[in-house]
């Protein structure tokens, strides 16, 4: 079977190597779609772990079981997390599942013909898929979650004033939920093609980041907004980013700078105005099945974020469209055509 080795974004092998047997207790899944996350292009967070083979914003079908596996046989069709927490330690009583120190197997990457899934995450990291959720669809499933938390935890609710900060993949499943709450949504980027991409997906206003944004904001809006997502890690969004926050609003971290890029924060400000910073990063069991919930009912639509989809031998290419920013939107890889 083919995999795609990543040692950088120019660098991607296609390799073969012997199709793997699941253990007793594993399955191996045919991967069907897998996504091309806006984390799999940054490079400082990737590199350390190279070469390896990425994708973890599957749809699958498991083609073979191990002996004792009783919960799948083979056509059932899945998605499969890219780790689970332990559901036990402190961490994980609090709802930060994305910290919990007991993980132990990861999914393979899902840039592969096959897969093995690892014990752990058959008994708990893996969903059947719902008759309406396509494989391509599944591929949205993870990022949708990790968005579901973010909201979550900045306590974003109805009718509320979002302002998102760059309109990648991630910005863009931020506007669609935000949009499902019936939030005003005001979208900025420095490529008016990614803000064309917000405006179809529902922000009500754009504002070109090489301005003034909070003077855009204002003149635009009358007020600041009441949560903004930082979905760039750009430092020049980040610092517009404290002037658009409303008093007791809050600002969450769902894209971070370079380890070694410092930010600043006027906290002295923040504190009489009871401004709330956070970080959201990854996503837990419930976030999974909520993000489940959304893209069956339909409340969230994804097949219209889907521009691309390529086979695996240019996988290369993919990654350049996702770099490329303003030619993609969701670049869906399909190992098996
Ligand atoms: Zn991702
Ligand atoms: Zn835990």
């Amino acid at each position: 079977m083919k995999i795609a080795v990543w040692h950088n974004n120019k660098d991607i092998r296609i390799e073969d190597v012997p199709r793997p047997k699941p253990g007793p207790k594993e399955i191996l899944v045919k991967i069907i779609a897998c996504g091309i996350c806006g984390s799999d292009i940054v490079e400082w967070y990737r590199l350390p772990r190279a070469p390896l083979v990425l994708g973890h914003e599957i749809g699958g079908e498991v083609v073979e079981t191990g002996g004792s596996v009783k919960k799948y046989k083979p056509g059932d069709r899945v998605f499969v997390a890219p780790k689970v927490p332990c559901m036990k330690c402190s961490y994980c009583e609090n709802d930060h599942y994305p910290a919990c120190p007991n993980v132990k197997d990861r999914m393979p990457g899902g840039f592969a013909e096959f897969i093995i899934i690892p014990e752990a995450l058959v008994q708990r990291g893996a969903y059947l898929l719902p008759d309406k959720i396509s494989c391509d669809q599944s591929t949205f499933i993870e990022p949708l979650a990790c968005v579901v938390r973010a909201q979550r935890l900045a306590g974003l609710q109805n009718n509320r004033t979002v302002l998102v900060m760059g309109c990648g993949m991630s910005g863009l499943i931020q506007i669609k939920l935000a949009k499902a709450k019936n939030c005003k949504i005001i979208a900025s980027d420095i490529n008016k093609k990614r803000l064309e991409f917000a405006a179809s997906m529902g922000a009500d206003i754009l504002i070109d980041a090489a301005e003034n944004i909070h003077d855009r904001l204002i003149a635009k809006n009358t007020k600041k907004a009441d949560v903004v997502i930082l979905a760039t890690a750009a430092l020049s969004a980040i610092e517009q980013a404290w002037k658009c926050v409303d008093k007791g609003g809050a600002i969450i971290f769902f894209a971070v700078p370079r380890p070694d890029e410092k930010v600043l924060i006027p906290i002295n400000e923040f504190w009489t105005q009871e401004i709330r910073i956070l970080t959201s990063y990854y996503c837990g069991p419930p976030d999974i099945a909520e993000a489940i919930n959304l893209i069956e009912s339909g409340t969230i639509i994804v097949d219209d974020m889907i521009t691309h989809k390529l086979p695996l031998t240019k996988i290369l290419e993919g990654f350049q469209l996702v770099m490329d920013a303003d030619k993609s939107m969701k670049v869906i890889i399909t190992p098996n055509e």
